[in-house]
């Protein structure tokens, strides 16, 4: 069934700088025209006893209800008794693949001209599965989990993204030459889903090789997929190919479908309140939530009009070598729209 419209859409505008660049993406959307409504939220300052966190659990409901949101960064507070943010969003809404294309901007000159590839990081395990305890003095254990329901699911989802999105390869990326049980179990889920998908090309690569590789020539990849650790770097270190944390996107995929699509960066808090954000990885973000509700001929008008002001060159913002505001740059977007 066709969706009925206005689309309601949950909206975390975040710390820091984030509710700079959110406001970019409002104006953004007013003027492409986007038939969504957002619904507002914001990261409290109480410790909301269901959720334990910040935030409330009407904030969560609010996504669980409209399956679609968009996160700008949320600061994690250090060495305070209450989960992190990012943590309670994961872990709540069952966010279990984050993915993150990344490719060259035109016009904006890197070491590489023609990056497009797209990690998609299991985000819900792993070594980061939080099992942290000391043995005896002088001795600590960190257990990497790794179950056969969470790799398949993110193996299923990476083999339809390449599909769906025209994609040919789908890459593991692995250490189970020394992690024998934990990554290897994790490749023989991504073996099996493979053979279900004999249109798309299967790889293995082992993740010193690919950082190598990725450095090397990163048109060698196409989808990667991978356990949580190596994912939260792989990825980063594809941020950097295209030239930073400013400028890419990602969306998280949770059960059922639900979508929170965020920036990759943190709240910034040496530029916050002084308009110089660069809203470039917020409004990417949210063309990839346009394109989860299937409202491609908008993700397409807001994606040609962003690659087109930077190509342009005239309003850049600071972290791209211009001198443009955040607000002077999303003016200029919004007249290429
Ligand atoms: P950061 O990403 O906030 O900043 C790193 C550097 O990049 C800074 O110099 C900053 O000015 C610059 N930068 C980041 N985004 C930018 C943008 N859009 N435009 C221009 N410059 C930009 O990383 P940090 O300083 O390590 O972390 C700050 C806070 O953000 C911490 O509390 C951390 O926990 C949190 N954080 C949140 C997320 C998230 O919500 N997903 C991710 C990373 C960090």
């Amino acid at each position: 069934a066709s969706p009925s419209y206005p689309i309601r859409a949950t909206l975390f505008p975040g710390d820091g700088i984030g509710p700079e660049i959110a406001e970019s993406v409002k104006q953004v959307f007013n003027a492409a025209e986007v038939p969504i409504e957002w619904e507002e939220h914001h990261v409290g300052d109480t410790v909301d006893p269901k959720t334990e966190s910040l935030l409330t659990w009407e904030s969560l409901e609010s996504v669980r209800k409209n399956g679609v949101g968009l996160k700008g960064p949320m600061a994690t507070p250090i060495g305070k008794g209450h989960r992190s943010l990012n943590l309670t969003l994961r872990k709540e809404l069952g966010l279990y693949a984050n993915v993150r294309p990344c490719y060259s901007l035109p016009g904006y000159k890197t070491r590489y001209d023609d990056v497009d590839l797209v990690t998609i990081r299991e985000n819900t395990e792993g070594e980061y599965s939080g099992l942290e305890h000391q043995v005896v003095r002088g001795v600590v254990e960190s257990l990497k989990i790794i179950t056969r329901q969470a790799s398949l699911r993110v193996a299923e989802y990476a083999f339809h993204y390449a599909r769906s999105n025209g994609r040919k390869r789908v890459s593991a990326i692995h250490k189970a030459n020394i992690m024998r049980k934990t990554d290897g179990l994790f490749l023989k889920c991504c073996r099996e889903v493979a053979e279900k998908y004999p249109d798309i090309t299967y790889e293995e690569v082992i993740i010193d090789n690919c950082c190598m590789m990725l450095v090397k020539n990163p048109t060698l990849f196409d989808v990667l997929v991978m356990p949580n650790l190596y994912g939260d770097i792989i990825s980063d270190l594809c941020a950097g190919l295209i030239g930073g944390l400013g400028l890419t996107p990602s969306c998280n995929i949770g059960e059922g479908g639900i979508a929170l699509a965020e920036a990759v960066h943190g709240s910034a808090p040496d530029i916050a309140g002084k308009n110089l954000a660069n809203p470039t990885a917020l409004l990417l973000s949210s063309v990839m939530m346009l394109r989860h509700l299937q409202l491609n001929d908008k993700a397409d008008r807001i994606q040609n009009a962003i690659l087109s002001t930077i190509a342009e060159g005239k309003y850049r913002t600071v972290d791209l070598g211009g001198k443009s505001s955040t607000s002077d740059f999303t003016k200029a977007l919004c007249n290429h729209l």
